[in-house]
This record gives structure tokens, sequence and C-alpha cells, in this order.
């Protein structure tokens, strides 16, 4: 069967003679209907965040099942699937409540399809426990795959402030791509605090206007950080969830959050911080959050089902993985691009 391949550092080939697996136990095979490329391939390929050993990329994953093994009952063949990312051990504490992306043993374990074991981007993925598959019922696989991270890891980092997203609060979204675009409508549906989304381009900020800011501003400009707090005035932003991760934004987040407020950092740009005590205003809370819970994936799904959230999808196929990967790298994707076997 056909794969798209991480071989080494920025080494990615598509190839033809992998075997079609064969599922036994819990595993389920997955016909697969789309995969998702996210900003983290990038990091892989480009950066070496996963190193010494060749695998299929893809961790956004949906299609349906083609055939389980024998311990399988609840799921037939045709069924529509997401599956869910991170892949822990499914026995510690985090797993039993389905915060696998928090799996005790997250430090042990290759982790997850797509990183760093056989990911999506593929005919047909082997799926190791059922246990890891979403059911959406009447969603398209091809739709649907990037919630399993696109729309996960926001709308977890959302949740985590939901408190704090009141109607009399502001919320600054940095970067506005396949993670951010979503944010924007997550925050629309929970929150009701005004939104200033950030990107680099007049395309994206023109966007972000349509998924719903109320405002937006480069976060190229030089005076971005006053440009934000002329807007939010002295309180300044409650909540800034940060899609990019670099040292600039990081910084830009912190001249623009408030007192008591929080900052999360989801974007794995590599950026710095440097603590000290002046740098912050008191009480913000400063997090790097990681994905979501199988759970949170369920009402992800239960959001997109009701239409409240929609990706935007370029759709490519599998042989032009190298082209799409190139697209993302010049910040070339609206939304999400999706390959298809
Ligand atoms: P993407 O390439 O689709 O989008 C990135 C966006 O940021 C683009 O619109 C780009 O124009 C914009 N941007 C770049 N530099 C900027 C700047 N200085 N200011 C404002 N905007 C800027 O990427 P994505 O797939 O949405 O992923 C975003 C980041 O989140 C990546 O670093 C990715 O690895 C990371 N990520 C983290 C998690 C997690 O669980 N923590 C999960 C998925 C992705
Ligand atoms: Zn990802």
């Amino acid at each position: 069967m056909k794969a798209v391949r991480f071989f080494g550092h920025k080494d990615v080939r598509v190839v033809n003679d992998l075997v079609k697996p064969v599922p036994k136990g819990d595993e389920v095979l997955l016909k697969i209907g789309g995969a998702g490329v996210c900003h983290s391939d990038l990091h892989i390929i480009d950066e070496g965040t996963v190193v010494g050993t060749v695998f299929t990329l893809g961790h956004e994953n949906a299609g349906w099942i083609e055939e389980v093994g024998s311990d399988v009952k609840d799921y037939k063949k045709g069924d529509a699937v997401l599956v869910y990312g991170p892949w822990g051990c499914g026995h510690c504490k985090p797993c039993q409540q389905s915060k696998e992306n928090y799996c005790d043993h997250q430090s042990e374990m290759a982790y997850g399809g797509g990183l760093g074991l056989d990911g999506g981007m593929a005919e047909y993925m082997l799926v190791p426990s059922s246990r890891l598959l979403v059911p959406i019922y009447d969603l398209d696989p091809v739709i649907a795959a990037p919630l399993t991270d696109a729309a996960l890891t926001p709308y977890s980092a959302i949740k985590r402030s939901i408190g704090k997203l009141t109607a009399d609060e502001y919320v600054v979204v940095i970067g506005v791509g396949g993670l951010g675009h979503v944010a924007l409508q997550i925050l629309n549906e929970v929150s009701a605090s005004s939104i200033i989304a950030c990107d680099v381009t007049e395309e994206k900020l023109a966007f972000a206007k349509e998924l719903g800011a109320a405002y937006v501003v480069n976060s190229k400009d030089a005076n971005a950080a006053e440009q934000i707090n002329k807007i939010t005035g002295i309180k300044k932003a409650k909540v800034v969830i940060d899609f990019v991760g670099a040292t600039s934004t990081i910084d830009l987040g912190t001249k623009v959050v408030g007192l008591d407020g929080d900052l999360t950092i989801v974007g794995l740009g590599g950026g710095h911080y440097q603590y000290n005590m002046s740098g912050l205003p008191f009480g913000v809370s400063m997090t790097n959050p990681y994905w979501g819970s199988r759970v949170e994936l369920m009402e992800v799904v239960g959001l997109a089902r009701q239409r409240k959230i929609h990706i935007e999808i370029e759709q490519f196929k599998l042989d032009q993985a190298n082209e799409v990967y190139d697209r993302m790298r010049n910040g070339k994707i609206k939304g999400r691009a999706v390959l298809i076997p």
C-alpha cells in the first residue's frame, strides 16, 4: 500500500511497497478517509523532534473500519471513526480518565501514530486498540480528520480557561492557522469574551474577521502590543492563547496579558521565556497544554455535528505530501490541508 514515510531529517518520501496490516486482538484496521497535515509534522521533519525511527506520518486521522481483531465487538466494517491521537498506556490514572495526552508513561513510549509509530498518511492504518476510536456517525471522515488535533487541542486549551472567558473580558488568539482558525470558532461557541486575533498576513487577518474576531492585529507590527493594549484598556487581556510559540509571540503574550490572566502556549515554535518577577503581571498562569482527552474529542465531534465548528479544508493526494509541507512552511495553507489516499 501507499504511504507517506518519514526517513529522517528533511527526508519524507511517498512509498508504494508497504504491506497492508492485519489486525489481531483489540486492534482495528482503518481505511483512511483523510489525514490532516499539522505543523507539528514540520517540527518532526525539519527540527528533529522525533529521531532514530522510520514511520508513516499523519497524526490527524479519520476513516472507515476495514477489519477488526477477534476481541473487538463494538465496531463493524464501514463504521466512520476518528483516531484519538495521543496513545497512552491505557492503564494509568490519567489514561483511565481518558486523558491519554498526559499518560504517566509518556516519556517511555513512542507516542502515537504519526509521531514515531505508523500514522494515517496511507491507504490503511493499524490502530492498536479500539479504545482509541471515536465514532463520527454522519460526518465525512475527510472533513472530520482534523477534529482530532486542529479542533481538540484548542478546545482543551480553551476549556482550561473557561471560567475567565466572560463577556466583559478580552481573549487574544495568536496564529490563525490550522489550530487557530478552529479556536476562533470554539471561542465564539463556548465563551462570550471579545476576540482579538493576530497573524502576520492580511489574508489571515481577513480570515480571522470572517471567523468572528472582533479585532485583528498584525503581530509583525513593532507596536502590536500597544495596539492590543489600546483595545483592552487598563485591564488588558484575561486570556492569551499562542498557537505559534516563538520567542516573539511569547513576548507579545506577556505584554498583553492582564493580572490573574492565563497565558497559554500551544505552539511548539521553540520560543524561549525567561522568568523575572516584574516580567508578568501578578497572578498569571502560564501553561503549555498538550492535545486533549478522549472525552473532549467526543465533545468536539458534538460541536462539528451540530455545525457549530467547521474546518476550512484544502484537499490533496498522498503523492502531494512534500508540496503541502512546503506550502505550510511558507504559511500558504488556509485552514487545514488534508491528504486523501
Ligand atoms: P499552521 O502552520 O497551520 O498555522 C500557524 C499560523 O501561525 C499561520 O497562520 C501563520 O501565518 C501564523 N504565524 C506564524 N508566525 C506568526 C507570528 N509571529 N504571529 C502571529 N501568527 C504567526 O500551524 P498549526 O498546525 O495550526 O500549528 C500551530 C502550532 O501548534 C505548531 O507549532 C504546532 O506544532 C503546534 N501544535 C501544538 C499542539 C499541542 O498539543 N501543544 C498540538 C498541535 C499543534
Ligand atoms: Zn498535530
